[in-house]
């Protein structure tokens, strides 16, 4: 009898910084791993990313998607506001996580209905509400994580020590503090340290998201053991659980037509972006990008605009129709600076020899992207784990110069008369030449971390040897359950020894 390849049933967060890393661990899996994967998304999500789900089709790879309609319009969201970047309201955040959290139902019907149960769930960190539906059907759950192991470590730790305990403030104050318990020095301070769901209302899915993470059966990271070997392997040691470095992911993708489209195939058109970086000098243009969820106030935008009208070097920057630009900009800055509204083929642009500098909030998505391509960065981050990952890239990569962000996007919204501009377009100059005319070693840096995460994907290498561990422990686990053989605690199935893998 022909053997079954594993199935993986995988749980994006319906948001695009989550989706496309989730899509790329797919296409891995179901590629170099030889399983079938099923991605769970809803009808939004499917449709943006429809292009990289047939191109996987047509180069033979078995990825389906599950797709469950969202439950968002019978709460009051919007028809059709499905992912976290169309909740521009943030007074409907709530709602919308409401709403992610009543699929559980829908989730577990598909699964149930399925002629065989999967081998494993890979459900997204901020997806804790599949912990239940796993464990109801004895399917075993890894946590993929979309942050770096060096903010999960070190708000692993902070958590530990009861810093994130106190919420007499709802922002977070900002009094500075060491990290205890970490491998490199690190100073930090709640506001900046507080991660995922720190909006007032979200306090009960943060509470699911620690819980779930404890009784997660192994963790998955979109990272490399060159990057940030002593993260993870203290991450595994401190949750006492397997972790599985599979990264960079962005990495996987070589074509054009593929990297173009990650995330919303309705993108402005790559070629377009390309020929007109064609037409420029080699690392000269600046790109500037805040990601897919964050926005810069009006005053701040209008600073940005004044420090890149005045640098007089070419750029890129993909902004909202929010963001607020003075009208005459675009003509000022034409021929020199390309304004991109909506969606920007993100790493067509870094992977462009012409790209010299990436300013950016610091997701850990874009942070990647950026570092994979040997391309420096100008660090201005905003919320979550995004100021960890700022220190991880100035202070222990050498990879970045700061721009000098000192509050996170949350003090900026509640009190934007103080802090609305807490960027000059004066820091900006400074950063600028700081990095693109004195940042040789800088950019040295950045261009041996793209050398060491193209190593770590090569077939045989640390995080390419991560997935084919994850998957052979899948094979293991549904070999025990074919045999009756009972679960092992998760003491018992370790030995008592540190689980990572493949790591460096
Ligand atoms: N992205 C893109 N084009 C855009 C905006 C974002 O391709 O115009 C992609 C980007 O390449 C990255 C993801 O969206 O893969 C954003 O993830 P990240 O973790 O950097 O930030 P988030 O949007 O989650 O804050």
């Amino acid at each position: 009898m022909a053997v079954q390849p594993l199935h993986f049933v995988l749980v994006p967060l319906l948001a695009p910084g989550h989706v496309i890393p989730m899509l790329d661990l797919a296409r891995l899996l179901a590629g170099r791993g030889g399983a079938r994967v099923t991605v769970v998304l809803t009808p939004v999500s499917a449709a943006r990313n429809r292009a990289v789900l047939e191109h996987a089709l047509r180069v033979g790879l078995a990825v389906d998607v599950a797709e469950l309609r969202f439950p968002g319009p019978a709460l009051g969201l919007p028809e059709g506001c499905e992912s976290h970047d169309m909740v521009t309201d943030m007074s409907l955040f709530t709602l919308f996580y409401q709403a992610v959290w009543l699929l559980a139902g829908p989730l577990e019907t598909y699964l149930r209905a399925l002629p065989r149960r999967p081998d494993c769930l890979v459900a997204d960190t901020c997806n804790p509400w599949t912990a239940d539906v796993a464990r109801r059907l004895d399917i075993p759950r890894f946590v993929f994580h979309s942050p770096s192991a060096f903010f999960l470590l070190a708000h692993h730790s902070l958590a530990k020590h009861g810093v994130h305990d106190d919420n007499d403030s709802v922002a977070g104050d900002l009094e500075q503090f060491e990290v205890p318990d970490f491998p490199v020095r690190v100073v930090t301070s709640k506001a900046t340290s507080l991660g995922f769901f720190q909006f007032p209302g979200l306090e009960k899915e943060r509470r699911d998201t620690l819980e779930a993470e404890a009784t997660a059966d192994g963790f998955v990271f979109n990272t490399c053991g060159a990057f940030e070997s002593a993260y993870i392997k203290g991450y595994g040691e401190a949750l006492d659980r397997k972790v599985w470095a599979v990264g960079p992911l962005c990495l996987l993708d070589s074509d054009a037509e593929t990297t173009a489209a990650r995330g919303n195939a309705a993108a402005v058109d790559a070629g377009l972006v390309a020929s007109w970086l064609d037409g420029r000098p080699h690392r000269s243009v600046l790109y500037v990008s805040f990601g897919s969820l964050a926005r810069l106030l009006p005053s701040q935008a209008a600073e940005l605009a004044a420090g890149l009208e005045s640098s007089n070097r070419p750029f890129i920057w993909v902004t909202r129709e929010t963001d607020g630009l003075d009208a005459g900009f675009e003509e000022r800055v034409e021929g020199r600076g390309l304004v991109i509204r909506g969606w920007a083929p993100q790493v067509t642009i870094l992977s462009h020899p012409a790209v010299g500098g990436f300013l950016t909030h610091c997701g850990w998505n874009s942070t990647l992207e950026s570092l994979s391509h040997g391309v420096p960065l100008l660090t201005w981050p905003h919320i979550a784990d995004q100021f960890l990952n700022e220190t991880l890239v100035v202070d222990v990569l050498g990879a970045g110069v700061r721009v000098g962000v000192k509050v996170p996007a949350l003090h900026v919204f509640l009190n934007p008369e103080v802090h609305g501009k807490q960027v000059g377009r004066d820091d900006i100059m400074r950063a600028l030449t700081e990095l693109m005319d004195e940042g040789s070693g800088i950019r040295t840096s950045a261009k041996k971390l793209a050398t060491v995460a193209r190593e770590a994907m090569a077939e045989g290498r640390s995080s390419d040897r991560d997935v084919a561990d994850m998957v052979r422990h899948v094979g293991e686990l549904a070999q025990r359950k074919e045999k009756g053989v009972p679960e092992l605690g998760n003491k018992e199935k370790t030995d008592g020894q540190v689980k990572t893998s493949a790591l460096g």
